[in-house]
């Protein structure tokens, strides 16, 4: 056993899980007390009078296949926010333990562990430093009650990646301390190579990755939680049962497939030269500040008046997100690489606003 697991919630560990009704597709089902008929002019592929295979077999080995890892190592979920709130859920005692995170930084995990009555510890990432991991403090806030380190890269909402070798060290650091979860939604903008190489030198290594971002499958609700195969067992006990719909399922496996995974490649290239475009254009503007790089598809853009570029935004019909109330983001707003009629559109918005042509 990975011994790990002996930080996860000992009422976890000792779970009866619920007994779903068995999935043996050879058999007619009489067993699970669903209707016999298919509601007129349901399409679906098993059919939508039928409960779902719990975690289906094809949908793990393909999202597996997609993510370079065994089977075993994958459970899927309704996005990979209900990965972070099933590691929340079954390593944090309600009043006990905690959560650590890197602010400013993408606020689920602060919910899921609010939800759960679990403490939030946070180490802030150092601005002064491109919004760098500050891996010694994070070491440094570690104590007994902390079981799960959030790190995410790139960083929401900043878009920079982390160091590499910084997380890696946490990994080896807090190796029977913690799990180092490492949400790697945009990593398919960054152009690199995820941590999930890693998991066998890692037994405290969680990843996450998501169809929502890449694969344009935000409203299926599909993500992947990955890590070692005890505590994907772990938290398979957890989930709620038949938790992927029948159309999520349907939809991930038509829309990952060989020409899909090729039209996304060709899409986050030309949102690449987009960012690029989009950054050159706002930077010069008299209304914003700094631009910060980007490894995914959106930027942080610091404003003189983030209230006038906001404004400016609406007239053109278009909303971008105000991060201000986030740690150290007073000044800043987050903007994600549309159409390039978009950001022309924003572009031309936010320059009349600044008083100039563009
Ligand atoms: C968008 C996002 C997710 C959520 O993904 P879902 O799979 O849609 O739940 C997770 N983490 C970060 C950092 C994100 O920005």
């Amino acid at each position: 056993m990975n011994p790990i697991l002996k930080l996860a919630r000992p009422d976890i560990l000792s779970l009866q899980p619920y007994q779903h009704a068995a999935w043996e597709p050879t058999l007619e089902r009489m067993h699970a007390n669903e209707m016999p008929w298919r509601a007129d002019g349901d399409r679906s592929g098993a059919g939508l009078n039928r409960y779902p295979e719990p975690q289906p077999d094809a949908l793990i080995e393909h999202l597996a296949k997609l993510y370079g890892v065994a089977a075993k190592n994958v459970i899927a979920g309704r996005g990979s926010d209900e990965g972070i709130d099933l590691l929340v859920r079954a390593f944090c005692r309600a009043g006990v333990d905690d959560v650590l995170i890197c602010p400013p930084t993408f606020g689920m995990y602060k919910v899921s562990a609010r939800i759960q009555g679990a403490g939030v510890i946070e180490v802030p990432l150092i601005k002064e430093r491109g919004f760098a991991l500050d891996t010694e403090s994070v070491l440094a806030a570690w104590r007994e009650t902390v079981k799960l380190v959030f790190v995410c890269t790139p960083n929401n909402p900043t878009g920079n990646l982390l160091d590499r070798a910084s997380v890696e060290r946490l990994c080896k650091e807090l190796s029977d301390k913690a799990l180092v979860v490492v949400d790697e939604a945009y990593i398919e903008f960054a152009g690199v190579p995820s941590m999930a190489a890693q998991l066998e030198r890692f037994p405290n290594l969680v990843i996450l990755r998501t169809l929502s971002k890449a694969y344009a499958l935000a409203g299926a609700r599909c993500g992947a939680l990955i890590a070692h195969e005890d505590i994907v067992s772990l938290l398979a006990r957890v989930i709620t049962p038949y938790a992927l719909p029948t159309h999520t399922i349907d939809a991930v496996l038509e829309f990952t497939n060989d020409a899909h995974v090729a039209e996304s490649k060709q899409r986050i290239d030309l949102i690449l030269c987009e960012r690029a475009r989009l950054i050159e254009r706002l930077a010069p503007l008299p209304l914003i500040k700094k631009v910060w790089s980007s490894d995914a598809n959106f930027i942080l853009v610091d404003c003189n008046d983030a209230d006038a570029v906001l404004r400016a935004a609406l007239a053109a019909g278009l909303i971008i997100r105000d991060p201000r109330s986030q740690l150290g983001l007073g000044d800043s707003l987050r903007i994600s690489i549309g159409t390039p009629e978009q950001n022309d559109r924003l572009v031309r918005g936010v320059a009349r606003a600044s008083g100039v042509a563009a």
